[in-house]
């Protein structure tokens, strides 16, 4: 018996969210009493380092090809079936969503997305997982034999890493009865750490004025090495690229902080960051819906207060 961690990776390399989901699923083996072992297709990183998030045994599938849900799903399922593993762990990435209803059908497992805290019980297994656009929660209680749990990517937090190495079999992917899929091309933001796995966001709004403007953000987002994100308007605007969209319509992230400056703060925007842990809040107008959602607040021109936050933090860090 075992929990299974599924691994994602980018061009071979595995992601933080994947070790997220293979500490989550090694905790929750311990507590339950069986294996944790972890599943991950094209690696080109060495499978035994996930031992140091306490993954005793990996199967690892290279020769899986270009994406395609289906193989990555049945591959991970007949892994699952095959190991006697009673539950799945998935980061909820753009990914691992695209795996995770599949995944469920095929192991005929009961699926909770969106879990946002560790088991507050094993048995009963009970999870919490965030609700109304992070307003609120839910506990469910998992009454199937087998499940699928997805986790909230930079949600629950990475232990430190052990000195471990885990096991790793090869196994074939599993392809048979799937339409082939050919991935034409990729179209990613360069150079930059991507928002659902950022510690640190600079986002800001409308109150920047033009697309001219940003430099101030990127050199505050470079002072405190943040990844860089906006309202809605500002996207649509063109000001800034879609893939910086944070809100309900966008991009949900969770990072330990986030800096909204010339944000209002509507509803639809709160909705995809409102988790984050800390949040700042720079505006000029003192009754701006953000500062009530807000951690610190500064009523403040963001032309005044930015350069002068950034050469602060420069300070600092210079001198510390
Ligand atoms: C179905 C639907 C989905 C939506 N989804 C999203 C979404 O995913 N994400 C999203 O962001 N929005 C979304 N919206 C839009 C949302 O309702 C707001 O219109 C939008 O978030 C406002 O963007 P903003 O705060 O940049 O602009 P504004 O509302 O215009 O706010 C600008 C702010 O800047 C402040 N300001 C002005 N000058 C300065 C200055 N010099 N220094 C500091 N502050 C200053 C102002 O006081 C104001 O608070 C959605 C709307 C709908 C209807």
């Amino acid at each position: 018996m075992s929990i299974l961690a599924y691994i994602e990776t980018w061009e071979g390399k595995f992601k933080k969210t994947s070790f997220e989901a293979a500490a989550f699923a090694s905790k929750l083996a311990a507590e339950m009493g069986v294996e944790a072992h972890a599943v991950v297709l094209n690696a080109q990183d060495d499978p035994s380092v996930l031992g140091q998030y306490g993954i005793s045994k990996v199967f690892s599938a290279g020769d899986a090809g270009d994406f395609n849900n289906y193989v990555w799903s049945n591959t991970l399922v007949n892994v699952a079936k095959e190991s006697g593993a009673k539950g799945l762990i998935i980061s909820g990435t753009f990914g691992g969503k695209m795996i995770l209803p599949l995944a469920a059908v095929a192991f005929d497992a009961g699926l909770v997305t969106n879990i946002s805290d560790f088991p507050s019980s094993v048995s009963p297994l009970i999870v919490r997982r965030s609700a109304f656009s992070s307003k609120g929660f839910v506990d469910y209680e998992v009454k199937t034999e087998r499940f699928v749990l997805s986790i909230i990517p930079n949600g629950i937090g990475l232990p430190e890493a052990k000195e471990a190495a885990a096991e790793v079999q090869t196994v074939a992917a599993v392809k048979d009865g799937v339409a082939e899929v050919k991935v034409l091309d990729v179209d990613r933001v360069k150079g930059k750490i991507p928002l659902p796995e950022a510690e640190m966001v600079v986002s800001a709004g409308r109150g920047l004025k033009d697309a001219s403007n940003w430099n101030l953000i990127e050199d505050l987002a470079e002072a405190l090495g943040a990844s860089t994100a906006c309202s809605k308007p500002v996207s649509d605007m063109g000001w800034r690229p879609h893939s910086e969209h944070v809100g309900q319509t966008g991009i949900a992230i969770n990072p330990n902080l986030y800096i909204a400056i010339g944000i209002s703060g509507a509803i639809q925007h709160l909705a995809g960051v409102s988790a984050s842990k800390k949040i700042v809040v720079i505006n000029t107008d003192n009754e701006a819906p953000f500062f009530k959602a807000a951690d610190y607040g500064i009523v403040g021109d963001a032309f005044e207060v930015v350069p002068k936050l950034t050469e602060a933090i420069r300070k600092f860090k210079a001198d510390n």
